[in-house]
């Protein structure tokens, strides 16, 4: 008879929209950075959830917070307040420098709306004339899957029967600063880029790059973007990737590891020049900012901060970077990485590897064809990243 994992799979798959293409793996239970299937297998998840669960799975704190929270109230809409919202803006806006947050649910929506900001700021403040006002991103962007993260996608098969899509868009190459002052223009209201890109394959832009183009929109009047929804929240090492090169993005994006991997929540930060264009009726959400996902954010922000998860994050990473380089095989184009935000890239398809590493017990996933990405719960402890690499080792030796 079948296994419970192949009824499952075959259940989804008669089902499902066929949008994925997941590993043949099913996951039933899981906890820190262990995750275990309905045959009692355990691998070790090396994927994090897209970096959703940095805290790593059914933190204590952060279930502690949800159901306690849920014993209370779970949602009220914005048409009331509730009790936990004001202490989130508290939490979130401190945590990032910015006097104002807005929250939403899902990362796509976080995108939106700072695409959204970034337009009516263009309006109301810049003084762009209407309908005018131009964004620039990334080629090799990854912001999420609706109508504006797909238009502003460089990935012909993010947008293919998808269109008309949005105008006012313009990409440049990643880290390229010519191409950034090339693209400005007096109605350019924002750059929005991710600090290190995710989905990519863990693309790091060139040193100085950040700096750079952060001046470089100072300038110009133009709102430095910074999406953080995969790469912030300790994953690179430091609280965000844009911590690297010590600047402040006018707005930042979150989302992910937001909610600890238990609760959607996504939001965007910045100063009351910039989100106060926002008036009652302009933007929202039924489920933003509702009091079980703030009373979650809340713990999981506390986790990330209160263990010290980003400086663990680079003193692992690095270590983690540094094993995997002794790895001797041309397959191997290069190892990259901040943090426990790694990727390896190879010369061929990464899938057959991913399969291989889950036969040894390890969940990873390719990221654009040719790499393999690297990032564990940020709790994960020195002597799992050397289960691990004994694995990686095997498989990639
Ligand atoms: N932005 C970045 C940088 C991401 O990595 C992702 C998800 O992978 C998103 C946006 C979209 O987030 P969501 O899938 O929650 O809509």
């Amino acid at each position: 008879s079948m296994s419970k994992t192949d009824q499952i799979i075959e259940q989804t798959e008669k089902y499902g929209a066929r949008n994925y293409h997941p590993l043949p793996i099913v996951i039933s239970e899981a906890e820190g950075v262990w995750v275990h299937d309905p045959e009692g297998n355990r691998y070790m998840d090396m994927l994090s959830a897209y970096s959703a669960v940095n805290q790593g799975h059914r933190h204590p704190k952060i279930i502690r917070a949800l159901k306690d929270q849920a014993e209370r109230v779970t949602l009220t809409s914005r048409a009331f307040h509730n009790d936990q919202l004001g202490p989130w803006y508290e939490k979130i806006t401190r945590l990032t420098n910015k006097e104002m947050a807005l929250p939403m649910n899902t990362g796509a929506e976080a995108v939106e709306t700072a695409f959204k900001t970034a337009r009516r700021w263009a309006y109301d403040v810049k003084g762009i004339p209407d309908n005018q006002a131009e964004i620039i991103a990334c080629e090799g962007n990854f912001h999420g899957r609706t109508m504006t993260a797909v238009s502003l996608s460089s990935e012909k098969e993010y947008q293919h029967g998808f269109g008309p899509l949005l105008p006012g868009i313009k990409l440049i190459p990643y880290g390229d600063l010519e191409a950034l002052k090339n693209a400005i223009t007096p109605n350019t209201a924002a750059f929005l880029i991710e600090p290190i890109q995710g989905e990519a394959g863990v693309v790091i832009p060139p040193e100085g790059f950040l700096k750079a183009a952060y001046d470089v929109c100072k300038e110009n009047n133009v709102l430095f973007i910074a999406d953080e929804i995969q790469a912030g929240l300790g994953r690179s090492g430091k609280m965000f990737a844009s911590d690297w090169e010590e600047i402040e993005p006018d707005m930042y994006v979150l989302g992910k590891a937001l909610g600890g991997g238990v609760f959607p929540i996504s939001c965007v930060c910045a100063n009351e020049n910039v989100l106060g264009v926002f008036n009652p009726g302009s933007h929202g959400s039924t489920f933003g900012g509702n009091p079980l996902a703030c009373a979650v954010s809340i713990a999981a922000l506390e986790v990330i901060e209160n263990e010290n998860l980003s400086d663990h994050s680079l003193e692992l990473g690095d270590y983690f970077v540094s094993k995997l380089r002794e790895i001797d095989n041309p397959i191997i184009k290069e190892v990259r990485g901040r943090g426990l935000f790694i990727g390896v890239e190879l010369h061929e398809a990464a899938r057959k590897y991913c399969e291989a590493l889950k036969n040894e017990g390890l969940l990873c996933k390719e990221t654009h064809e040719n790499v393999i990405r690297f990032a564990p719960p940020l709790v994960i402890t020195r002597e799992e990243v050397d289960w691990a690499l004994e694995r990686i080792k095997k498989v990639l030796s």
